[in-house]
């Protein structure tokens, strides 16, 4: 099973399509494979790069704070932004809390050349996929499956009932890695943040 997702794929594009320089990327792949370790590696070391906030439902964890890590809001006030189509993107992630992108930020930041990163589940990642057919899909892969199973586990903030689901999420999200048009092994985050950056800037 191992090597299946161990193999880097790149999607072909129809033919005669033009491939223009991609300025929005999607970072996506299991959950606990290091999604946000790479992306705040990313916010860190290349300021160039627009990481998006987005909004959501699940309340704070210890640290996080309101308007860095996340918007933090209540069930209305997502509501109230998916009504005023205010998200780029949105869904329900591990059938608990609601997740979405905030469509300004991303618009005027494409408008003035900055390359934005979005750092959402694979539902989120297809959407963005309908809005903007020229956004780059990368797909972050763990080096091996008992590898992200002790990265899930040993995380240490869900209970069991919230690992477990976690984990049938991430069996099913591998299994989607053939829509994206490129996958990063997350080995050493330093590396696999050069690797998305790459992405966004070499066409
Ligand atoms: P966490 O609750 O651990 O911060 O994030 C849970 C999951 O929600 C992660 O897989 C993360 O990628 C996803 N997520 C975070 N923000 C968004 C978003 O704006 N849209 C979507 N679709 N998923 C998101």
């Amino acid at each position: 099973r191992l090597h299946e997702f161990l193999v880097r794929r790149q999607a072909p594009r129809r033919a005669g399509e033009e491939r223009p320089v991609s300025r929005l990327v999607v970072l996506a792949g299991p959950t606990a494979v290091g999604k946000g370790t790479v992306a705040g590696y990313i916010r860190e070391h290349y300021p160039e790069v627009l990481l998006s906030i987005s909004a959501t439902t699940r309340p704070p964890r210890p640290g996080e704070i309101d308007g860095v890590t996340y918007y933090f809001l209540t069930d209305a006030q997502f509501d109230g932004m998916v009504e005023t189509n205010q998200f780029l993107e949105h869904a329900t992630v591990h059938n608990a809390y609601r997740y979405g992108t905030p469509r300004a930020p991303i618009e005027s930041a494409i408008e003035s050349g900055r390359s934005v990163l979005l750092e959402i589940d694979i539902q989120g990642a297809r959407q963005v996929r309908e809005a903007f057919p020229e956004a780059r899909l990368v797909f972050l892969l763990p080096p091996t499956w008992d590898e992200l199973v002790r990265r899930l586990t040993g995380r240490g903030t869900e209970s069991p009932e919230e690992q477990q689901r976690r984990l049938e999420t991430a069996r099913v999200e591998l299994a989607a890695q053939d829509e994206f048009d490129a996958a990063v092994v997350n080995r050493d985050v330093g590396e696999a943040a050069r690797e998305v950056v790459d992405l966004m800037t070499l066409s």
